[in-house]
């Protein structure tokens, strides 16, 4: 067991980091914060900041030195360095469970050969969209096997014209094309699991995407329990079959037809989870602490229906393109709403600045309420 009291570095300084440290320090622990662009969310926050690049072993092995246990808040670092990481300290999830995760082909072949429900693929490693999306069929979705996120590097193809325009825009670039999903529903669910391989898995998460990127997130999700029991069922089997330490997300389509498929893993908190700051008996970041130190498990009932809307750039953006604060005052006028900010200088469109949540008595109470303040922000 890491004690509280004692060292914790984060690779990442974003968001998900700066969150992450919170939750840490609440329980004690120091936090050191690995960053190649600083000033940044987590190192704002952090006992200690490293600026530096992935890429630097000699930093990376020192910052390794000065912590107890060592974890990520974001993908796309090299398994090599974490390779050098894993030399010093502990590295929770392994540097194996990231190398799977990190690249949609790696995942999605992972996905496959352990039997888990997902859309059909193929893959275009030389870009060759055409012959993929035969193989798949149309309507289907161009993705680059690396670095995307927030639907970066995707393009939906509805039509052979789409089909010619996706195939000049990725040549000779690694990807995989996927079938459409006409999904009745988006839903995620995090499991903890720790180095004993005990297992909790987070209630399911349903969530609302707008132009690929997390608009909202409801809890408890609008589907049935026996959907919700095979939602929670896979992610728990994902958790295990990685042999993840600490959080991994699991984000699913409940697909018109029925079928529950996998569309992503994240071995780390994530943001359809940031509900759990108000409205779980614990916080996702709590529990991926608990997870990487050895310490028991937290509960996880939903302390009430909860609905978590992300604040982008975009809400910084007046009629006319004039950026003005948004409406923070009635936001917090709204005495079932909390606001969670990051600290983040430049409202740019897209960017995820904050979020906040509301709770009510039931879901669409909750959902009434937070459409109604996000209008008005
Ligand atoms: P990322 O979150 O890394 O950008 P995702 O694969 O999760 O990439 O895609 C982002 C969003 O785009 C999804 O949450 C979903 O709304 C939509 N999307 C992605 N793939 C499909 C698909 N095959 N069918 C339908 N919608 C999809
Ligand atoms: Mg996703």
């Amino acid at each position: 067991m890491i004690a509280p009291g004692r060292a914790i570095g984060v690779l990442g300084g974003g968001q998900l980091g700066r969150m992450f440290a919170q939750a840490a320090q609440d329980m004690g622990y120091r936090v050191h914060v690995f960053e190649p662009s600083c000033p940044c969310p987590a190192g704002s926050v952090a006992d200690r900041e490293t600026c530096a690049p992935f890429d630097d072993m000699a930093a990376l092995e020192s910052f390794a030195r000065t912590v107890d246990v060592v974890t990520y808040e974001f993908e796309n670092i090299p398994t090599g360095p974490l390779r050098a990481v894993e030399g010093v300290v502990p590295l929770f999830p392994s540097s194996s469970v990231l190398h799977v995760c990190q690249s949609r082909t790696r995942e999605k072949a992972w996905l496959r050969a352990n039997g888990f429900p997902h859309a059909r693929y193929a893959e275009a490693l030389d870009g060759n969209i055409e012959a993929a999306a035969a193989e798949v069929g149309i309507p289907c979705v161009v993705k680059t096997a690396d670095f995307g996120y927030d639907g970066k590097g995707q393009m939906r193809i509805a039509s052979p014209q789409d089909l010619v325009q996706a195939s000049a825009i990725f040549r000779g670039r690694r990807c995989v094309v996927e079938q459409w999903v006409d999904f009745e529903r988006e839903i995620s669910v995090i499991c903890a699991r720790t180095q004993r391989g005990e297992t909790r898995a987070f209630p399911v998460s349903e969530n609302i995407h707008t132009n690929h990127i997390l608009d909202l997130s409801i809890v408890p999700a609008r589907i049935s329990a026996e959907i919700d029991g095979r939602a929670r069922a896979l992610a728990v089997e994902v958790a295990e079959r990685l042999g993840v330490v600490g959080l991994v997300a699991v984000e699913m389509f409940l697909a018109t037809w029925g079928e529950v498929l996998v569309n992503e893993i994240a071995p780390r908190p994530h943001n359809s989870g940031h509900w759990t700051m108000d409205g779980c008996e614990t916080s996702q970041f709590e529990q991926h602490v608990r997870a990487i130190c050895g310490l028991p498990l937290g509960p996880t009932a939903v302390r009430s229906p909860t609905v978590m809307v992300n604040i982008l750039g975009d809400a910084w953006r007046r009629p006319g393109g004039a950026l003005a604060e948004p409406n923070w005052e009635a936001l917090l006028a709204e005495q079932r709403a909390r606001l969670h900010l990051y600290g983040k200088p430049e409202p740019r469109p897209g960017r995820k600045m904050g979020h906040f949540t509301v709770q009510a008595r039931s879901t669409a109470e909750a959902l009434e309420a937070a459409l109604a303040l996000k209008a008005r922000l």
